[in-house]
């Protein structure tokens, strides 16, 4: 630990700061602060009691010119950092969809932040790369990925880690958009780029994630909202008559987002239907499935993903529901070639003399960054210490919490059901306006006890409960109800009063 010595020379100061004796034993107290946390965290109210701006007043204006003790910094954490944190893991935290943890993940991610490489290519890091790829197949295979997906030893297809859900549909519309323009302009050379872009149509459900419809606005094309049926999904009949409209104004289709799973209501689109529609008008299918997509590794929800056959790209976030820590976005492609062929860059420094032999990747072409890090260690990990099966009991346990948290809504007759309940996440509202629903659910994210968010389904105010932390269980549940249905009650009473 640095006494503060302004004589001490430079070199001095920075060896001194930390070294790896001091390292070590903090780090196992760092181990045990956050094993501590995990372990004790339903004792902390879910969601912070702070204003906007909270946080400036506590701390200084500016960083320090010498150096701090390390006991400070981590006394700061309890009083300036833990009053602000939502408690993503606390087992009364039921909003948006699950963040996974496990201790095998956080500990795979202590061990990638420690080699701190960079893996963009083979050559930066081959452990990095192959690891990644091998990974992707075990996974892929866990979902009964069509072969053509993964990537093996000489396969066209293959899969990456994206950061985000968000990048996934970003890159497969802008591979869609590169193949577009190319194919257009195979049999009219005449038409220039820019011309063919402005006509360019990018199609995903009213329900789609926000995520589709910023990837357009990036991408600079246009995009089409479909309807969806009374279950929230889009059909292939819906998709059909737009593209028919479209294709009569002079426009050209050129990529549709399905989703399994949307954000609202976990609805699934009929890509059984949509997927030979693609196919027809050359389109390029995503299929978003960022939450969903993890509950495929049972074969009770496998069916749901029949179709995928059609599907150029496909996305989901083992980081939601597959115990592995943010960032970890698993993304496939059938044909490798259309997502790296579209934005090659070679220059001197990054090329290797490994790269044209053709059974490597060089993920950087994959994706937006440059730089990336070891994130396969964490599939790794968690894939061998809870096994396939592991992970299976991880899914079905908390649909079950689900399905029990429906039954206990559907057994009280103030309430109903908004959307068929099929994995984690149940959508409710008290019967009656939205007006009643807003300010339940005001009173709710008030009393800090348990946190959820709303959606609008038919244009209705509706109260969304996901399962989300790992250590959720029945009494959790029990006591949620007992919560929610403590202030509706004072609700309804108030507003007979
Ligand atoms: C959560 C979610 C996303 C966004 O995920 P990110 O990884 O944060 O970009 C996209 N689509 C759906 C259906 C989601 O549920």
């Amino acid at each position: 630990m640095l006494v503060t010595c302004p004589c001490l020379p430079v070199s001095a100061r920075v060896s001194v700061t930390m070294d790896a004796a001091e390292f070590r034993r903090r780090g196992k107290e760092m181990v045990d602060y956050v094993a501590d946390y995990l372990e004790n965290i339903e004792q902390r109210p879910v969601y912070p009691d702070v204003e906007p701006g909270y946080l400036r007043s506590l701390i200084p204006t500016e960083a320090p010119l010498e150096p701090e003790k390390y006991d400070d910094i981590l006394a700061d954490v309890e009083r300036i950092i833990m009053p602000g944190v939502t408690h993503w893991h606390s087992p009364y935290f039921y909003a948006y969809f699950p963040s996974a943890s496990s201790y095998p993940a956080i500990l795979a991610d202590m061990l990638c932040t420690g080699i701190g490489c960079i893996g963009f290519s083979w050559a930066a890091s081959p452990a990095c790369t192959e690891l990644e790829t091998v990974m992707l197949d075990w996974l892929g295979k866990m979902l009964n990925l069509p072969e053509t997906f993964i990537a093996g030893t000489h396969g066209h297809g293959g899969g990456v880690i994206q950061s985000t859900a968000s990048e996934a549909t970003l890159m497969s519309m802008l591979a869609a958009r590169c193949k577009a323009v190319r194919y257009v302009q195979a049999s009219n050379p005449e038409k220039s780029q820019g011309e063919i872009l402005s006509k360019l149509v990018a199609y995903t459900s009213e329900q789609a994630h926000s995520s589709v419809e910023r990837a357009s606005l990036i991408a600079g094309v246009i995009m089409k909202k479909v309807p969806t049926d009374n279950s929230y999904a889009v059909e292939g009949s819906m998709l059909k008559k737009i593209l028919e409209q479209d294709k009569a104004a002079g426009l050209i289709p050129f990529y549709f987002c399905a989703t399994l799973g949307t954000t609202p209501s976990c609805a699934f689109d009929h890509i059984t239907e949509l997927g030979p529609i693609c196919k027809e008008e050359s389109m390029w299918m995503h299929i978003d499935a960022a939450y969903a997509g993890s509950a495929f590794i049972c074969p009770e929800f496998r069916p749901l993903l029949n179709g995928i056959e059609f599907a150029d790209s496909f996305n989901f976030n083992p980081h939601k529901w597959l115990l592995i820590n943010f960032d970890c976005s698993t993304m496939w492609v059938k044909e490798r070639e259309a997502i790296i062929g579209a934005f090659k860059m070679e220059p001197l420094y990054l090329k290797h003399e490994n790269q044209e032999s053709g059974i490597i990747t060089d993920y950087r072409h994959w994706q937006i960054p440059l730089g990336r890090r070891f994130r396969s260690l964490k599939m790794w990990f968690v894939f061998r210490m809870y096994g396939l099966q592991g992970l299976q009991d991880h899914i079905r346990k908390q649909v079950g919490l689900a399905k029990e948290f429906e039954s206990l809504v559907r057994a009280d007759n103030r309430f109903e059901i908004c959307a068929k309940v099929i994995m984690g996440l149940v959508c409710f509202r008290l019967k009656g306006s939205n007006g009643l629903n807003e300010l339940l659910l005001k009173k709710i994210t008030k009393s800090r006890e348990i946190h959820l968010v709303p959606c609008h389904l038919s244009g209705r105010f509706v109260l969304r409960f996901a399962i989300c932390a790992r250590s959720t269980e029945t009494r959790h549940i029990q006591q949620a109800w007992r919560h929610i249905t403590q202030l509706s009650f004072e609700l309804l009473q108030e507003s007979q009063e």
